[in-house]
């Protein structure tokens, strides 16, 4: 261990998550002070920080009105003297005594006409004699005239910026010189320094230049660790798997007219297949017959028709005798999907048995559905989490897809898949907008990627209108009336106020009170929230679908999957609460039909929130949710499109997507990864990557990627 640490501070460190000289190591500086600037006390300018070297030659000590102690000190070089104050630090008259040379770094204030520093930095040069014992004890490092590393202090865990400088000072200096596991050709190729000036720049900066490019490569190692993990778990996926090869061939996606149920299936919908979704069907059907099981991520706009899609590849998990299982993040999703699934199959209802498996299906339905899946009699189960649970079995599992895969996490959909008794069913998982690219390489970068870059034909425009000053909110109602006085309905998303499903559901109440008040007086107005008794919610959609009501009030629980083509117009109330995928996945409410459609954005971001007014700018600025997705990203960084459990799955500390250099690096360490793992496939030629890597695992995981 390290001397510096004592056996308390390692406890400490330990808290803090830091266990091993690597894990010290890439424990960034948060930011640094720049303490370069030297002056000469005359050239001193008040209101900037600077850097004196000079010498003690008077010092008084007096108490304040508040009895604390005051240490008044002069100090002077060759070219003047200047006046310094500490404010409760009594020890300074000892620390400072005359004659002593010392660097002061402080802001130059101006107290009665003459410069003065208060309370500065201080590094002695000369003491008078070595009596500084009071002073912390800050190991070798100097505090004025370099560039200041300041680390993520933890107060939690007992733990200053000063001293994890301290602790990072040595471990570097007991590193040496560090192996590479980068080699010159690539090093060079990429334009990447070595890793031991990396990790030394990137703590101890001598100039503010050497930051970036230490920066750089130890992003690169970050993105590295990371893509070997992905591209390692892609390969051991694919070695140990036992693929079912399902009986469905690309033919029938062509329109090969063979009785099956995929033929059958795509022949009996009302409209054809967008030149998108057929030949990303074809794929998953080469997938589905293949030799190893699919293991693909479906990435589409919201209204891009995914959803078909992904009932075809189930449907050919079950013409070969297999059964397939959508899994759903919400409640209110499941049933929705249940109720659109059947309604695609058309007449195939008879032959195809579906059914809702959710925590509220209970008592004798469960014990039912449960056996009819053990058995296999029902042959495609939608579901949420509970489809996961351990009472749940199949009798051949042969396909999954997961919609909305950003809320699900690696080891749930592992737990899925693990469900198949006769083989590794295959995998398609869905997101509900589209994320970008790189994103994607960081989530699902073990995973193949297709996408549906085009809209089905005939959908009707929608205009989208950003009313940020409350004045001019009229006009969204007005819309509302005029387009309900013509047949059509209208949504109102009411704001996001918290997290409680209770309190949300309260504030919708009240808010549909307010407004049939006042807005939406004489229209025939309805809610749903997520509190509702599953009966009440489809009563109420029920009668929204007819047009029964008009106006439908409604907390973010639409947001998934309410389908009714007269939904001509949408009004989100305080939009500036909601992220931009959100609006633009809520937007795709409306629009479903042939009319066109409006999207009102009410409310602004506060004065200093430029980032949520920017926000809805963009989305009233584009309907195309991958450049969205790309704007949400770059104003937003990757933080909240991963959401807290991936990014708890990476060690990504300094990369951010959000940077268009780091982007870059990405793809770079894909590159390097592939290459390094296509020769070297357990590593054992890179033991100190895969010592590394396995950091930065679980014992699973570990067990899984490393055992041969
Ligand atoms: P998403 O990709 O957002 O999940 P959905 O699968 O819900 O989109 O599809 C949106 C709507 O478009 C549905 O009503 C669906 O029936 C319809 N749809 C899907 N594919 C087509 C197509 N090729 N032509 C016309 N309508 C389609
Ligand atoms: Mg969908």
């Amino acid at each position: 261990m390290l001397n510096t640490v004592s056996d308390r501070k390692a406890e400490q460190l330990a808290n803090f998550g830091v266990e091993t000289v690597l894990q010290l190591l890439t424990t960034f500086p948060r930011r640094y002070i720049d303490r370069t600037q030297q002056a000469d006390v005359s050239g001193l300018e008040v209101g900037a920080p600077a850097a004196v070297l000079a010498e003690v030659v008077r010092v008084r000590t007096r108490r304040a009105r508040n009895g604390k102690t005051v240490v008044d000190i002069t100090v002077r070089d060759d070219t003047g003297t200047l006046n310094i104050v500490f404010f409760n630090q009594p020890w300074r008259r000892h620390q400072l005594r005359e004659g002593t040379e010392a660097i002061f770094w402080g802001k130059v204030g101006e107290y009665r006409q003459e410069r003065q520093m208060v309370n500065p930095v201080v590094d002695v040069v000369a003491g008078v004699d070595d009596d500084d014992a009071d002073e912390p004890e800050i190991g070798r490092a100097r505090r004025t005239l370099r560039i200041l590393p300041v680390y993520p202090a933890s107060a939690k865990a007992g733990l200053t910026s000063w001293e994890l400088g301290t602790f990072v000072d040595e471990a570097l200096d007991r590193a040496g010189e560090m192996l590479d596991p980068v080699s010159d050709e690539w090093r060079t190729t990429l334009d990447l320094i070595d890793r031991t000036t990396a990790f030394t720049n990137i703590h101890r900066p001598a100039t503010s230049d050497q930051e970036a490019p230490a920066r750089k490569r130890l992003v690169f190692d970050e993105f590295l660790r990371l893509q070997l993990k992905l591209v390692l778990r892609r390969r051991a996926f694919e070695d140990n798997a036992r693929a079912l090869r399902h009986q469905v061939s690309p033919l029938e996606v062509a329109g090969a007219k063979d009785g099956t149920l995929v033929a059958r299936f795509l022949e009996g919908l009302p409209y054809a297949l967008t030149t998108a979704q057929r030949q990303a069907l074809a794929v998953i059907v080469a997938d589905l017959a293949g030799p190893f099981p699919m293991h693909r991520l479906l990435q589409g706009d919201v209204g891009s028709g995914k959803t078909v899609v992904a009932l075809a590849a189930l449907l050919g998990a079950v013409q070969s005798g297999h059964q397939g299982a959508l899994m759903v993040p919400t409640e209110v999703l499941a049933e929705q999907h249940a109720t659109a699934v059947r309604a695609m199959l058309g007449p195939l209802v008879d032959e195809v048995r579906i059914e809702l498996l959710t925590s509220r299906v209970k008592g004798k339905a469960r014990t039912a559905l449960l056996e009819g899946l053990a058995n296999g009699d029902v042959d495609i189960v939608v579901g949420t989490h509970a489809l996961l649970s351990e009472g749940v079995t199949f009798q051949s599992l042969g396909a999954v897809v997961i919609d909305e895969q950003h809320r699900f996490g690696v080891e749930q959909r592992a737990t899925l898949r693990d469900k198949g008794e006769e083989g590794d069913p295959d995998l398609l998982v869905m997101t509900a907008t589209p994320i970008p690219r790189t994103a994607a390489m960081v989530i699902f970068g073990d995973l193949d990627e297709t996408i549906l870059n085009e809209m089905p034909p005939g959908r009707a425009p929608i205009t989208t209108t950003w009313l940020p000053n409350p004045g001019d909110e009229f006009q969204a109602w007005e819309r509302v009336r005029s387009e309900v006085a013509a047949g059509n309905r209208a949504f109102v998303v009411c704001p996001l106020v918290s997290d409680s499903p209770k309190v949300e559901a309260r504030s919708a109440t009240e808010e549909l009170e307010r407004l049939s008040a006042d807005q939406l007086k004489g229209l025939a107005v309805g809610l749903l929230h997520g509190q509702m008794a599953p009966a009440a919610r489809e009563g109420v959609m029920a009668a929204f679908r007819t047009g029964e009501v008009q106006v439908l009030v409604a907390t973010t629980v639409i947001e998934v999957g309410v389908d009714v083509p007269e939904a001509t117009v949408m009004v989100i109330e305080s939009a500036d609460r909601f992220g931009m995928a959100q609006l633009h996945q809520l937007r795709g409410r409306v629009g479903r039909g042939t009319s066109p459609s409006w999207c009102f954005l009410l409310g602004a971001g506060s004065g200093e929130d430029g980032v949520a007014n920017e926000r809805l700018a963009a989305v009233a600025a584009s309907n195309d949710g991958f450049a969205l997705a790309e704007e949400d990203l770059r104003l937003r960084g990757e933080g909240t499109l991963l959401g807290a459990r991936q990014k708890g799955q990476t060690d990504l500390r300094l990369a951010s997507l959000s940077e268009a250099g780091d982007r870059i690096l990405l793809t770079q360490a894909r590159r390097v990864a592939e290459a390094i793992v296509n020769d070297d496939p357990k590593l054992e030629a890179h033991e100190q990557l895969a010592d590394e890597i396995r950091l930065f695992l679980t014992d699973d995981e570990e067990e899984y990627l490393f055992r041969s």
